[in-house]
């Protein structure tokens, strides 16, 4: 006869492999239900029923901050990704689609940042609230990967959002990233109408914060000296930010974490810094310091002193202990090591 112990153990198997059955459902390649029209999710048609504050999952730290920051204490906020973990890459355990199927609500930034939980994410919109932070913003303001952006790098052809074809990396200008808390504020608000003038409330202050903070990086890095402004960084996350902050950017991988540095652009860069004679480059967070190594030897082979600037945070934030440990302090973080290693004035 079974202990107590087995039976709930076995029952609880049976549950976790029920639900990873459903996920794969939801994600295998060979399913034939089409992916909704467009690039978001079905729009949400719950209310909050249950007493206490709303349960939303949300998939990395920078999306936790602004609803945590909108909903205050009528939601309670749960973060897939935690500090340092990489969202490209980014695959849900049988506990992570327990978590998403056991809220009230989900929010990811979307513009397939998630990768590898973006169609779980989209289909499961058809049974629950789900919403992209994403989806709030203007899209004459995002930035196309490659040949879908025009000269300037904005996307041209809209359709091309929907395959992700658009750099991801939004939170990394403040003002654009402060543009999205109405859509948060709204898709809060039509799931816990009890609530709304608080969400509108809370998201104006917290976009007051964040066009502060856009102003303070502004102000910091307009102190670099002209031919410093140049961003060498692991991955291509920092395109947003230079466009916002007049910073020239280069990744030393691609835009996803996915792809692998070749020797020849490793070689374009090192041309790059000896001929600017930059100080300094930065590693990120999330990603592997092992392109970066690579890139400074070929540097210092040539005879100039380029050491690493210190750690940006990317895709993701910081320890809970630390500074960067939510979306401003990160944001804040960046600023100043990138002012500190390229020689702002005032630092
Ligand atoms: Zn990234």
């Amino acid at each position: 006869m079974l202990s107590p112990r087995r039976v709930r153990d076995a029952y609880r198997w049976l549950l976790s492999a029920c639900l990873l059955v459903w996920a794969a459902g939801l994600t295998g390649c060979r399913d034939a239900t089409p992916l909704p029209p467009g690039p978001w999710p079905v729009a949400n048609t719950r209310t909050h029923t249950a007493s206490g504050p709303v349960r939303v999952v949300v998939t990395v730290g920078m999306v936790a901050d602004m609803v945590q920051a909108i909903g205050g204490s009528h939601v309670e906020v749960d973060v897939l990704c935690g500090p340092g973990v990489d969202p490209h890459l980014f695959k849900p355990t049988r506990d992570h689609v327990a978590r998403l199927l056991s809220s009230d609500a989900v929010i990811f930034a979307g513009l397939h940042l998630e990768g590898k939980l973006h169609n779980l994410l989209l289909r499961l919109s058809n049974q629950h609230p789900v919403y992209a932070v994403a989806r709030g913003l203007p899209a004459d303001r995002l930035l196309g990967a490659d040949d879908q952006a025009d000269s300037e790098g904005v996307v041209t052809d809209l359709e091309s959002i929907a395959y992700g074809q658009v750099d991801p990396h939004v939170w990394m200008d403040v003002e654009l990233w402060a543009a999205a808390t109405e859509g948060v504020a709204q898709f809060l608000s039509a799931y816990d109408p009890a609530h709304a003038r608080q969400y509108a409330e809370n998201a104006a202050a917290y976009r007051a914060e964040l066009l502060e903070l856009h102003a303070e990086g502004r102000a910091l890095m307009s102190q670099l000296p002209p031919h410093r402004r140049l961003l060498v960084t692991s991955h291509d996350a920092f395109r947003y930010f230079g466009r916002a902050y007049g910073l020239q950017v280069e990744g030393v991988q691609g835009l996803s974490t996915e792809s692998e540095a070749g020797l020849q652009r490793i070689n374009s860069l090192v041309d790059l810094l000896v001929e600017r004679q930059l100080p300094a480059v930065f590693i990120e967070s999330s990603i592997s310091a092992k392109n970066m190594q690579a890139l400074l030897e070929g540097v210092q082979s040539r005879g100039q002193r380029t050491t690493l600037g210190g750690e940006l945070y990317a895709d993701a934030l910081g320890p809970v202990d630390s500074s960067a440990s939510h979306y401003r302090g990160m944001m804040r973080h960046n600023f100043q090591t990138i002012a500190r290693a390229l020689g702002a004035k005032t630092q």
